[in-house]
């Protein structure tokens, strides 16, 4: 059965604790970094970060608000980067969950084509080409635990199920948290896998919180091979 994530901001701490289980699960190394005035470290995602909690301070009707976005890949039901790519070889979609995977054979494609499809801004190169980003956990899912973001939350933000009980799950939160935040909303719920929640604005998160140039306004060149692309493959795509 397809899976999703359902992440609820308005519950988030920061504790970072998501962003070091996936670096630990994934035996990812630390990177260098300098004191920017920023919490948010590293500064950015990249070849050896697929989860960063984002950070930033603003002020709401005249309040000082603390607003953390969980960033990671949003495994998308109609990938961009998967229709860009065309090479089941590098990046495809797993049957059984629906997570978008990259392997090694991402080296040598127009990485620079793939990354600009993502409306989310995710994937990651590494120094010599090859690309990166969250793969769901996928080890641990098909052994029948948690992705490790999921695992290690302390406060119920990061969610992980069936995508019909995700779906439930952030509708309800939703309902919830109008009567505390009037503008929350749930970002692109039927374009994704990682639904997030936010209580305010989502540009105020990240300037990808909400799809750049949206799925369906995917740059010309991989509407054009999604169109092309065989009927059997389409109807293997899992919603
Ligand atoms: S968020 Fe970006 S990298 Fe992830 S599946 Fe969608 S297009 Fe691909
Ligand atoms: S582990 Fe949970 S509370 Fe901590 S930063 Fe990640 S999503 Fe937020």
């Amino acid at each position: 059965m397809s899976k999703s994530f359902f992440v609820d901001t308005t519950v988030c701490t920061a504790c970072r604790g998501c962003q070091v289980a996936c670096k630990q699960w994934h035996d990812l190394p630390a990177e260098q970094t300098q004191n920017r005035g920023s919490y948010q470290n590293p500064e950015d995602l990249s070849f050896d970060t697929y989860k960063l909690v984002r950070m930033s301070e603003e002020v709401i009707d005249g309040q000082m608000q603390w607003l953390f976005f969980p960033d990671q890949c949003r495994h998308c039901l109609e990938p961009p980067c998967q229709d860009i790519a065309d090479d089941a070889s590098a990046i495809f979609t797993d049957r059984a969950t629906g997570a978008v995977l990259y392997t090694a054979n991402t080296k040598g494609l127009d990485i620079s084509e793939i990354i600009e499809s993502c409306p989310y801004n995710v994937p990651r190169a590494s120094k010599d080409g090859t690309l990166a980003k969250c793969d769901m956990c996928i080890d641990r899912i098909h052994n029948g635990l948690d992705p490790a973001c999921v695992k290690t939350c302390p406060t119920g933000a990061m969610n992980f199920g069936t995508r019909g009980d995700m779906l439930s799950l952030a509708e309800n939160r939703l309902k919830a948290s109008q009567k505390k935040f009037p503008y929350a909303s749930l970002l692109d719920p039927g374009d994704v896998r990682v639904i997030f929640l936010v209580a305010f604005d989502p540009d105020l998160y990240h300037e990808s919180a909400v799809a750049s140039h949206g799925i369906s306004g995917m740059t010309r060149h991989a509407a054009l091979k999604r169109m092309l692309r065989p009927l059997t493959q389409i109807a293997g795509r899992i919603a």
